[in-house]
This record gives structure tokens, C-alpha cells and sequence, in this order.
């Protein structure tokens, strides 16, 4: 637990499930004020919040789309006028499908790259808009994944979001480093998520995830959400425009593993 975190107020994107979920729960326990994002879920959302009461935190729910910038505005007056400030904001908000790149609409690209690039855009130019308002020394956290740096085939729209993210975030934090504002990302590798549910639920295409994480498993939604908390509490404070990977070691050429190569 950070007792740096305990009153801060953040906003999770994408909130109401998977990593999102985890965070604002784990938020919730370091007492912290969140604004969970959602654009379905409305239920779990009900019950992230009594989960959070419960743990001493507080929170709300806030319908939006991060497509679209009235909504994302939105969510920065909420966090304003519910609890007086903006200190963390996490961009996690995100999608993907699996199309050879032959095949793959202007459409879907259009879709992957709105919601994973242009809505942590949005999400990262409001919040620090209020945090240059404010003279707040807030962090941003881009929820980006390994594949800004691994290639993926079939999944061309999602891994050219998550390489933009790389940019913004190393951009951003260079930009705003002056203001005291800390902007990183957190590059997770394969995550027990909904995002993954239809693959995981086929014990051989498990396996052949499993086969390209060192640690040999399939990592959770919470530890996630602990990596988030160490970039948002006050014990990262000399870190800046970093991608902090939490993959079991992924991004570390698995293939190499027993001396190959
Ligand atoms: P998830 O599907 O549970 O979470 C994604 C959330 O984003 C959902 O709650 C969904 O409703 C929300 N969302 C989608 N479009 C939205 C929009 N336009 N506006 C607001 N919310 C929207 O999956 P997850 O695994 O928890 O994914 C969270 C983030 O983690 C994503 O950015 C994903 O790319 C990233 N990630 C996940 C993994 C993994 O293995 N699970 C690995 C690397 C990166």
C-alpha cells in the first residue's frame, strides 16, 4: 500500500471489467477517489463501487465513450466536482480482433486505432489540461501492452495503437516533465482478461500462450494493477516516459530460453 495515494483522485477508462476493473478495485484500497469509465457494464460497475466503499475508497461511475471528446471532457468535470481534483489518470480503455492484414477494413483499423490511440490522446490532453490548471504534479498511465514492441500478425491495427501509445507517452513525458507531471505506460503481456476469454477458454491455444511467457502462466488482472499503483504513488517518483512491462518476461525473446539461438 502507498500512503502517498490515500485522497488522490483518478479516473479509469474502460473500467467496468479485466485490468480496469482490477485497478479502481485496488485503488479502492489505497483509499483513493475513482471515476470508473464505462461504455458497458453498468452493473459491475454498481458493484466495483460498494467494493470500493467498502475497502475505505470512494467512487463513481461515469458512463462515456473515449471516442468521443464531449464524453472524455466529461469525465475530468466529474472528477472535479465529485471529489476537487484530478491527480491520476489511466487511459485503459481498448479493443482488438484478429484480421489478416489483407483483409482488414478501413472500418475495424478506423475502430482499433479511435479507441486505443485517439482515446488515450483525449484522455491524456484533458487530464493534463487540468492538471496545468491546477498546478497538480499528476501522472498519466497509458495502458499500452507488449505489442508496442513485438509484432503481431493478424492484429496489424492494434499493434501499430499500441506503438503510437509508446510515442505519446515517451512525447508527453517529455513535454511535461517541466510541470512536475509524470506520464508512463504499462506494457502487460497476456492477461487473464474478457479481452482473451474465447482464446483461453481452448486449452490448446493456452498453452501455446503459455509457451512464450518465461514465468510459464498467464498473468492477472491484479498484478497488473499493482504495477499501475506503483506508477501512480509517489515511489516512482524519478520515473517518467517508461513503458513498465508486465508480461512474465515476454518481451525477453522466449525462443532463446535453454540456450537456442
Ligand atoms: P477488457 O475487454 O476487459 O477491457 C477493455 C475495456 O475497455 C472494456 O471494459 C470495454 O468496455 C472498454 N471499452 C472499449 N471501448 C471503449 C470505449 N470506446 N470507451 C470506453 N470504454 C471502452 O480487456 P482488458 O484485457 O482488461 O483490456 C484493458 C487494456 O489492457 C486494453 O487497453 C488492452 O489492450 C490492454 N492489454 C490487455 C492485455 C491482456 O492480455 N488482457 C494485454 C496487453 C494489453
Amino acid at each position: 500500500m502507498y500512503k502517498d495515494l490515500e485522497g488522490n483522485t483518478a479516473i479509469i477508462t474502460g473500467a467496468s471489467s479485466g485490468i480496469g476493473r482490477a485497478m479502481a478495485l485496488r485503488f479502492g484500497r489505497e483509499k483513493m477517489n475513482v471515476v470508473i469509465n464505462y461504455r458497458s457494464g453498468e452493473q459491475e460497475v454498481n458493484s466495483i463501487i460498494q467494493e470500493i466503499e467498502q475497502s475505505g475508497g470512494q467512487a463513481i461511475g461515469v458512463y462515456g465513450d473515449v471516442t468521443r471528446e464531449e464524453d472524455v471532457k466529461k469525465l475530468v468535470a466529474a472528477a472535479h466536482e465529485h471529489f476537487g481534483s484530478l491527480d491520476v489518470m489511466v487511459n485503459n480503455a481498448g479493443i482488438e480482433n484478429e484480421v489478416p492484414s489483407e483483409d482488414l477494413t478501413l472500418e475495424d483499423w478506423r475502430k482499433v486505432l479511435d479507441v486505443n490511440l485517439t482515446g488515450a490522446f483525449l484522455g491524456c490532453r484533458e487530464a493534463i489540461d487540468y492538471m496545468l490548471e491546477h498546478r497538480i504534479k499528476g501522472r498519466i498511465i497509458n495502458v499500452s501492452s507488449v505489442h508496442e514492441m513485438i509484432p503481431w500478425p493478424h492484429f496489424v491495427h492494434y499493434a501499430a495503437s499500441k506503438g503510437g501509445i509508446k510515442m505519446m507517452t515517451e512525447t508527453l513525458a517529455l513535454e511535461f516533465a517541466p510541470k512536475g507531471i509524470r506520464v508512463n505506460s504499462l506494457g502487460p503481456g497476456a492477461i487473464d482478461t474478457p479481452i482473451n476469454a474465447a482464446k483461453f477458454s481452448d486449452p490448446a491455444a493456452k498453452a501455446s500462450v503459455e509457451a512464450l511467457i518465461p514465468l510459464g502462466y498467464i498473468g492477472k488482472p491484479e498484478e497488473i494493477a499493482a504495477a499501475a499503483a506503483w506508477l501512480a504513488s509517489s515511489e516512482s517518483s524519478y520515473v517518467t516516459g517508461i513503458t513498465l512491462f508486465a508480461d512474465g518476461g515476454m518481451t525477453k525473446y522466449p525462443a532463446f530460453q535453454g540456450g537456442h539461438g
